[in-house]
């Protein structure tokens, strides 16, 4: 491996991957060290957040800002904000707003909070500070309005004034070449005025379209003449109605691109048939002195496809607009506000991004792979406690007349039982009375094989607390049990001398009813039980899994009130739960499960 010119910081850690190789050797030659400031003095847009370090990567995450960004989106985020934060680049976030009709500032708002909370600082990552923390492709329009023209005065563009349906039968497919438009021979003078009748509306919607001048006979569809300015009067969030002509998404990107100094523009893998294009453009807008050489270079990666979710924007927002789910936040959601809500840690999605590499062969990943980073992520920093889930009340009923009747024996437990040594670790009080919480299945009248939890005649202990005998349960007249009933054996408390005089077979969590709190637990489990839900065309609502939801109401212990909003915690023996950010309060318990300590979907 070749050592990169640029001191790296992190990325020795690192696996390698082809994009890690692409940079590192680009630093090795110093592909981008020579460059100077693209585009012309003088353009607002460039000067607004600095010049650029031209020793440095630059990279780029450019979502449109159509909707709520998915797990899908947090790889991509992690690839081009981390491969800048190892090799001491930048990256830019930068809002693709070419399409007036279907942005929102609401849209704007999420996607920057998406960033920030996956960890990524972009004031350190080449945004000037005092400046807006995004850029924006609509802050470039007018240099692509004259990045259009003179292609056009180069004879590299002419208005196409064919019908929508002419264009596309005249594009033929792929076994049959294009034909020319009458409109490709007119000259730049003739096109050049046309452009500008559109420009200042004197062209009805769709009436006209800009077309690059390529070659109709391409093998390659993308480069038989596509259309790079078309008409629409259309109110923009950031312009408003300063434009009716937009620029096409495959002219702008390359275009943002390039006045930004991206050195390496990565994508995902069905851009790859627009490579040609993005090259095409670059070149010849070098040649025309409006950009300088060398420019941005676009690499492809697979996308992340994900078993038991799906990503379409689309398709998300069917689940959300027909009420399958409650909001883009849900739980359930892939979308990052929901996994954020659900309990996954931004260190979780960074380190699943890492583990899951950057690969070019389309393939698909396990949940379960998600699920493992947020145990890693978790296990050495959520604090235990103790809940019960499915509770059914315990007697102790020699208590009275062993401990005292009304006594109240304090039990201790520490916070992280594997932290290191010497390491300072909150310690969990609770108290053990005459009655405790324990969970149903906790107890069996008729033991299966194997089984060592409480029946009559067992011994188990309470985690923290005693060693208990079961003695047998009370019922109602249903024939349901109402109480487990034991016996408790003194001197036998956990972190004592004695706790190790009586064998017992299994230790069981359990909440005390004196100082247990009364929690909502949300189950949340995946929200379809087909691993491709949406593949092939299937019907994905017919998917949906009708047990991704239960709500119980469960018992926690005492060292939980008053834990605020969004906290981690594993309850003992269930898995991992954090606070609901949104209807957790002070006097409101409310947990979500976010995975449990074991897979229990693998086959
Ligand atoms: P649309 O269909 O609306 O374009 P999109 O998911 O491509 O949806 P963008 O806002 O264009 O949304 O995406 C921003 C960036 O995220 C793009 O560079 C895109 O390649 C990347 N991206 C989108 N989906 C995935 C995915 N599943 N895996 C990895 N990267 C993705
Ligand atoms: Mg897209």
């Amino acid at each position: 491996m070749t050592k990169p010119a640029t001191p790296a910081t992190e990325q020795d850690h690192k696996p390698s991957n082809f994009l890690r190789q692409i940079i590192e050797n680009d630093l090795a030659q110093g592909t981008y060290a020579s460059r100077r400031w693209a585009g012309s003095p003088g353009d607002a847009a460039h000067h607004a957040k600095g010049a650029p370090d031209p020793a440095k990567i630059r990279t780029r995450f450019p979502p449109e800002p159509n909707g709520y960004l998915h797990v899908g989106h947090a790889k991509s985020i992690c690839i081009n904000f981390g491969l800048a934060r190892d090799y001491g680049g930048v990256c830019h976030l930068r809002f693709d707003d070419t399409n007036p009709e279907k942005e929102d500032t609401e849209y704007v708002n999420s996607i920057i909070d998406a960033v920030k909370w996956l960890g990524f600082d972009w004031s350190q990552l080449g945004q000037t500070p005092g400046t807006s923390a995004a850029y924006q492709a609509s802050d470039y329009f007018d240099f692509m309005y004259r990045a259009a023209e003179a292609l056009i005065e180069a004879g590299h563009a002419y208005v196409d004034e064919q019908t929508p349906e002419e264009m596309r039968v005249n594009r033929g497919d792929f076994s049959k070449p294009g034909e020319n438009s009458p409109f490709r021979s007119r000259t730049p003078a003739e096109n050049l005025t046309r452009f500008r009748e559109m420009r200042r509306g004197l062209l009805a919607d769709g009436a006209a379209v800009l077309r690059a001048k390529i070659d109709m006979a391409s093998p390659n569809i993308n480069l038989r003449d596509p259309a790079i300015y078309r008409i629409r009067r259309a109110t923009h969030h950031n312009t408003g109605d300063t434009w009716c002509i937009y620029p096409m998404y495959t002219f702008a990107h390359p275009i943002e691109d390039a006045l930004e100094q991206i050195t390496h523009s990565i994508c995902t893998l069905e851009f790859e048939d627009q490579r040609p294009f993005y090259d095409w453009l670059m070149d010849r807008l070098c040649e025309c002195g409006l950009l300088a050489a060398p420019a941005p270079k676009q690499y492809e990666f697979s996308r992340l496809n994900l078993t038991y979710v799906i990503t379409s924007k689309r398709k998300l927002a069917q689940l959300v607009n027909e009420s399958k789910v409650n909001g883009w936040d849900d739980p359930r959601m892939p979308t990052i506000v929901g996994l954020r809500r659900r309990g996954y840690t931004p260190e979780s999605l960074q380190l699943f991004a890492e583990r899951i590499g950057v690969t070019k062969s389309d393939s698909w990943i396990d949940y379960s792979t998600l699920e493992g980073c947020l145990r890693e992520s978790l296990e050495n920093t959520a604090h235990r406690a103790m809940a019960v889930l499915d509770p059914v009340k315990l007697v102790l009923t020699n208590w009275d007349e062993v401990m005292g009747a009304g006594h109240l024996e304090p039990c201790t437990q520490p916070a992280l039982p594997h932290a290191e040594e010497g390491a300072e670790v909150p310690t969990r009080h609770f108290k053990i009375g005459k009655e405790v919480w324990i969970e149903r299945d906790d107890f069996a009248e008729v033991p299966p094989k194997g089984y060592k939890r409480l029946y009559s005649g067992n011994k188990v202990r309470l985690k923290g607390g005693y060693v208990i005998e079961c003695t047998g349960c009370t019922k109602d007249a249903d024939g349901n049990i109402t109480e487990v009933l034991a016996t408790i054996i003194p001197d036998t408390k956990s972190g004592t001398p004695g706790s190790a005089t009586v064998k017992a077979s299994a230790a069981i969590t359990w909440v005390g009813v004196n100082d247990g709190l009364q929690a909502e637990v949300r189950m949340y489990d995946r929200l379809f039980t087909d691993a491709q839900p949406d593949a092939g065309g299937k019907d994905f609502l017919a998917a949906l899994n009708p047990d991704s939801l239960k709500v119980v109401t469960a018992y926690v212990e005492p060292s939980l009130a008053n834990v605020p909003a969004g906290a981690h915690f594993q309850f003992e023996r269930h898995g991992y739960f954090v606070t609901d950010r949104v209807d957790h309060a002070g006097d409101k318990l409310v947990f979500n499960k976010i995975t449990g300590l074991k897979d229990t979907w693998a086959k």
